[in-house]
């Protein structure tokens, strides 16, 4: 089937889901025709998939050549248009020959770098020698621009803020920073009709209400306090509304809409206000997709199939109003929720439920991580979600133990059992010959330098490392260690890295 037969089968079904909402029936389309779309784009999505950009972490040198290469292709135009505070290049890549310009910018956050790989899929996917009908609408409808990884020195170091120590995201008027002023400069000079301004949101976010995260999240950002809706406006709305109902064929539930309050020093905000209907999109977290190269994909289809329907202007049949039916951001998950443990105090028993949330610190070379866990939340907390949730239920939880042993190497610790020695209440293993460099460690038990002391009873607060047992009729069944949940019995659980323990 054609892309652009799929299309009209979409928008058709869009226009019936109109209906029979206010025939009082389900809102839900039927998914069999919503998927028609994208199928095409998702399925065939490993061909074009950029082969050496694989993590979260990539550095400005790994996009250089990924850029240099469309220098010398035919239709593509590869311009420098700015230079980071640190002298990194900002390039701009343009194709096609189509009246209507759309600008994409990615990355303007050092740390949030999912859209800039999903802009090297689809720069690959325009390259290629398929979907022949579909690039021709959208070459000669559309001129294409891509400014992947605005603030590079930031990605370096993998940090949200440019290197003189601002979010080049508040600098929409200051203009204080060399890549804010270049991408007001190239929004000027190419008064585009389209803006996607590409982020990546906190794994925390979830859609209102439910335990859903909040995987993609858009917004059509306000340009003024009224939060007044003109043509600009409602165009980003439309396609925001278009590109929701793609990804809730891969991710049902999984997507949010911010809070539109105006931002007078926001770059979305004014880019609206200058007249080019920008379309925020924000890359949040998807279940066991740490490195979130499955919500790139999504970015891969949705922003691909918005181009095309940019290209054939089919999106103006879509109603605005749909676009406040789009449940709200909220931040209500943790990594993993502990509901109903006991816990005993001061002699007497207590039922909790704990939130917790797992903190990435980076590696020295910023290409890696190690996990440090923080109980973030603990009461009741049956407003919340979990990624992951344990009912407790008759479950205690109970300090471990420090091994009794000494452990000479770092060779000689690997060889322990670690799920036996928690099974036998210890958390805790002394190793003395661990190298400085080593920052976590690999197997589910904590290692302690020599110094450290385990507590005399468990202390269970905001702001403590999660790690002890859960015992039941005298037996430990369960370990939490930095975070992490352990069956003792199966001997499994998704597991990163244990502490060392200064
Ligand atoms: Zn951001």
């Amino acid at each position: 089937m054609k892309l652009q037969l799929l299309l009209i089968t979409l928008i058709v079904s869009l226009t019936a889901s109109c209906q029979s909402k206010i025939k009082g029936e389900s809102a839900k389309t039927n998914p069999v025709m919503q998927t028609n779309i994208t199928t095409e784009l998702y399925d065939t999505y490993d061909a074009y998939k950029e082969p050496t950009l694989t993590k979260r972490r990539i550095k400005h040198n790994e996009i250089q050549p990924l850029i240099d290469k469309f220098r010398t292709k035919e239709g593509y135009t590869v311009k420098k248009v700015g230079t980071s505070i640190e002298g990194r290049p900002l390039s701009l890549i343009s194709v096609g020959s189509g009246e209507t310009n759309v600008f994409l910018w990615s990355q303007m956050h050092g740390d949030e770098p999912t859209a800039t790989q999903a802009i090297f899929d689809i720069l690959n996917f325009l390259d290629s020698n398929e979907f022949q009908t579909e690039k021709e609408s959208i070459l000669s409808n559309l001129t294409l621009h891509f400014l992947p990884m605005l603030n590079p020195d930031g990605a370096e170091v993998f940090t949200r803020r440019n290197t003189l120590g601002i979010d080049i995201n508040r600098d929409a008027l200051a203009l204080q920073s060399p890549e804010g002023r270049t991408l007001k400069k190239i929004r000027d000079s190419l008064n585009a009709d389209f803006g996607f301004n590409l982020h990546d949101q906190s794994t925390y976010y979830n859609a209102e209400r439910t335990d859903k995260p909040a995987t993609i999240s858009y917004l059509a950002p306000a340009y003024n306090y009224e939060k007044e809706i003109n043509d600009v406006r409602g165009n980003a709305m439309k396609i925001i509304v278009f590109m929701n109902r793609i990804i809730q064929n891969y991710a049902p539930g999984q997507v949010g809409r911010y809070n539109d309050d105006f931002e007078p020093r926001a770059f979305g905000d004014n880019i609206q206000k200058w007249g080019t209907s920008a379309i925020l999109i924000e890359s949040g977290g998807y279940k066991n997709d740490t490195e979130k190269q499955e919500i790139r994909k999504l970015n891969y289809v949705s922003i691909l199939s918005a181009i095309y329907t940019i290209s054939t202007k089919s999106y103006s049949e879509i109603a605005i109003a749909d676009y406040d039916k789009i449940p709200e951001n909220d931040r209500k998950l943790f990594d993993l929720k502990i509901e109903n443990i006991n816990y005993e105090l001061l002699g007497k028993t207590y039922t909790l439920d704990l939130g917790i949330q797992r903190f990435e610190t980076d590696k020295p070379n910023h290409q890696d991580f190690w996990v440090s866990s923080s109980i973030v939340e603990q009461g009741d907390l049956s407003t919340y979600y979990g990624y992951e949730t344990f009912d407790a239920s008759g479950y205690t939880a109970t300090l471990g133990k420090l091994y009794p042993k000494r452990i000479a190497t770092m060779t000689e610790f690997l060889k322990l059992d670690a799920y036996e020695l928690l099974k036998q209440g210890y958390l805790y293993v002394v190793v003395d010959g661990i190298p400085e460099k080593i920052t976590e460690s690999p197997m589910p038990l904590n290692i302690t330098r020599g110094t450290y002391k385990t507590a005399a009873t468990l202390r269970l607060a905001v702001g403590v490392n999660p790690s002890f047992l859960l015992e039941k009729n005298g037996s430990l069944n369960y370990a939490i260690v930095n975070g992490y949940l352990i069956d003792l019995k199966l001997k499994k659980g998704a597991f990163k890295n244990a502490l060392i323990l200064k």
